[in-house]
């Protein structure tokens, strides 16, 4: 079997995390290394790898996932704006291999990214 992701060990509770949200389906925690005032990372329980892994199966859970983005922007008074940004693979950027959604905010953000 292959090893653990670092979010999958969140999602077990092996490793702690800053978790602003949880339900039955996805997980909400701060991330580690903050890129902006407010940096929180959406996962699904889920063990889905890349948007690449995705499967027809999953379109309600990323509409759920997307309401949660939404609700929690409410919470953390984004009101003024805010990014949502999913790495797919190495070429884009990804480096843990468990589908997530980082939500940034509270200062203004540029484009493009890098
Ligand atoms: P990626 O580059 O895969 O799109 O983003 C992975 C993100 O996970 C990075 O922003 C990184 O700072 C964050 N991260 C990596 N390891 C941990 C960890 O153990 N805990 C938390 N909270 N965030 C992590």
């Amino acid at each position: 079997m292959s090893e653990k992701t670092i979010f999958k060990r969140i999602i077990d509770q092996e490793i702690p995390a800053d978790v602003v949200y949880e339900d039955d389906q996805c997980l909400a925690f701060k991330d580690i290394a903050p890129k902006a005032p407010v940096h929180v990372l959406i996962i699904p329980k889920k063990e889905i790898a890349t948007v690449d892994d995705l499967a027809d199966e999953d379109a309600a859970l990323i509409g759920h996932l997307w309401i949660v983005i939404r609700n929690l922007a409410r919470e953390l008074g984004l009101e003024e704006g805010y990014r949502v940004i999913v790495n797919c693979k190495e070429g884009g950027g990804q480096e843990v291999p468990h589908l997530h959604y980082h939500l940034l905010g509270g200062r203004k953000m540029t484009w493009p990214p890098g």
